[in-house]
């Protein structure tokens, strides 16, 4: 921990101060929602960029580029007064009222923690010095560096053996994240690389996807589930479900019977957690490190410190082991949370939260998705389309939507995403 012992200059004012620490889904929009009304409001992040995590299985298969999917705060922030700091959450003084962070220390009348969540490897040490995660723009990048450049070794193996190990992509966890990704890998295996490398012959290369549970896309109907196998087998991806990986120890997968598989490529999406912050009580945390909270989003044990999104878990009768961690949770809580934190500052009683699930929805590839809406289930071409038309009207930024549309319209004409540059570090170039 690197806590700098001077304070914030941010300058005093008569409005109660608002500080959210997380620029992500749920942060921003509680920002930009509360800086019209009587608060000062500071938003540290340890990025200076929002992030639209949900296409970054795109940046991996090298369909887009990190800045397509990431907007700077400090632009979404001109001409509305709120301050911005770049700086990373160390601790939280609750008795003083102040957070701690690598650039300072600062007052709060409130405080929103709305940091998100971290790629859960359950402990399992080796797991996580060998296998990719996907919960930044850099993991992204990496995992696109990390592939191509095992396609790259591939070309100068002699042995079958080692060529199939180099080519060979298995991932871990049948959720949205690791469906999308095994999907977008397939068709990068049909469409692109043949022509990329036609000196391997591609019959040699594997995509595995592995899930414990007994299906994939747990969070959404059987229906739904079953279809999303059936169109990755089409795709040419072997799934298994029932299968908890064992040990990865960077060139052997190991299964729960024991069988062995040689592979260079292995991306671990199969579970998020949060990081703990120190000051706050042991008693306050859930599940997964989750901040409990109650229907107004406010932190077990203290009466001006908020959680809400991925970090957060409110349990009630009709979510007995709290919210989905989606986006959509993080925007309706900052909904809600703004017009509570209004009504606080007005002596009125406040709302409790009420989540209104408007679905939820996977791509596998073109033409091919299943979308669980409240009112009906959609699967194939119509799915396919509405998961692109939502994603991209939820993009932030006018400049990032064409990106995204023009990458988007080329990769559907040519069958090609184009973005495919294996970028070193300076040390290594
Ligand atoms: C690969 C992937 C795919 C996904 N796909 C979907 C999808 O299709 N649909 C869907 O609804 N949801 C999806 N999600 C989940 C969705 O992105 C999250 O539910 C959502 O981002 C939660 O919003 P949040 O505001 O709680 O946190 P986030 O959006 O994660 O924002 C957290 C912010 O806090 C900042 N931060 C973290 N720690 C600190 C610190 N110590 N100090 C300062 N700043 C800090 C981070 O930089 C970040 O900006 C996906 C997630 C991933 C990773």
């Amino acid at each position: 921990m690197s806590v700098q012992n001077y304070l914030l200059n941010i300058p005093e004012t008569t409005d109660k101060r608002v500080v959210i620490v997380g620029g992500g889904f749920g942060g921003l929009k509680l920002a930009l929602k509360l800086h019209t009304k009587k608060f000062q409001v500071v938003l540290l992040d340890k990025n200076n960029y929002h992030l639209f995590q949900p296409l970054l299985y795109q940046v991996a298969m090298s369909a887009l580029e990190p800045s397509a999917i990431s907007f700077p705060l400090r632009k979404v922030f001109q001409k509305t007064g709120i301050h911005y700091r770049m700086a990373r959450l160390e601790a939280v003084d609750p008795e003083k009222n102040e957070v701690l962070t690598d650039i300072g220390q600062l007052k709060y009348d409130y405080l929103i923690l709305a940091t998100g969540a971290k790629t859960n490897f359950f402990n399992q040490e080796k797991i996580e010095k060998f296998t990719l995660q996907m919960k930044s723009a850099p993991d992204a990048l990496y995992i696109r560096n990390q592939t191509l450049l095992n396609f790259e070794k591939a070309l100068n193996k002699s042995h079958k053996k080692d060529v199939k190990s180099y080519l060979n992509v298995a991932i871990i966890g049948g959720g949205p994240t690791g469906v999308e990704l095994a999907g977008a890998m397939a068709e990068m295996k049909r469409y692109v690389l043949p022509k990329d490398y036609p000196e391997l012959d591609m019959s040699n290369m594997k995509i595995m996807l592995y899930e414990a549970s007994p299906r994939l896309l747990a969070g959404m109907s059987e229906t739904s589930s079953r279809v999303a196998n059936e169109y990755l087998q089409k795709l040419g991806v072997e799934v298994h479900t029932g299968t908890a990986v064992k040990d990865y120890d960077g060139r052997t997968l190991t299964l729960p019977d024991g069988v062995t598989v040689d592979v260079k490529t292995v991306i671990w999406a199969a579970g998020i957690t949060s990081a703990r912050i120190d000051g706050i009580a042991e008693t306050s945390y859930g599940r997964n490190n989750r901040l409990l909270v109650n229907a107004f989003n406010q932190v077990e044990g203290y009466q001006n410190i908020f959680a809400l999104g991925d970090n957060s878990i409110m349990i009630d009768s009709t979510h007995p082991i709290g919210h989905p961690q989606v986006a959509q949770v993080a925007l309706q809580q900052a909904h809600y949370l703004a017009n509570n934190l209004i009504k606080i500052n007005q002596n009125k009683p406040l709302k409790p939260f009420h989540y209104i699930d408007k679905g939820s929805m996977a791509t596998v590839g073109r033409h091919l998705a299943v979308a669980d809406l409240p009112f009906a289930k959609f699967k194939g071409y119509f799915a396919w389309l509405l998961w692109s038309v939502v994603h991209l009207l939820s993009i932030v930024g006018v400049k990032n939507k064409l990106f995204v549309l023009l990458n988007w319209s080329w990769k559907y004409i040519t069958y090609d995403q184009s973005l495919r540059l294996l970028v070193k570090h300076k040390s290594k170039n």
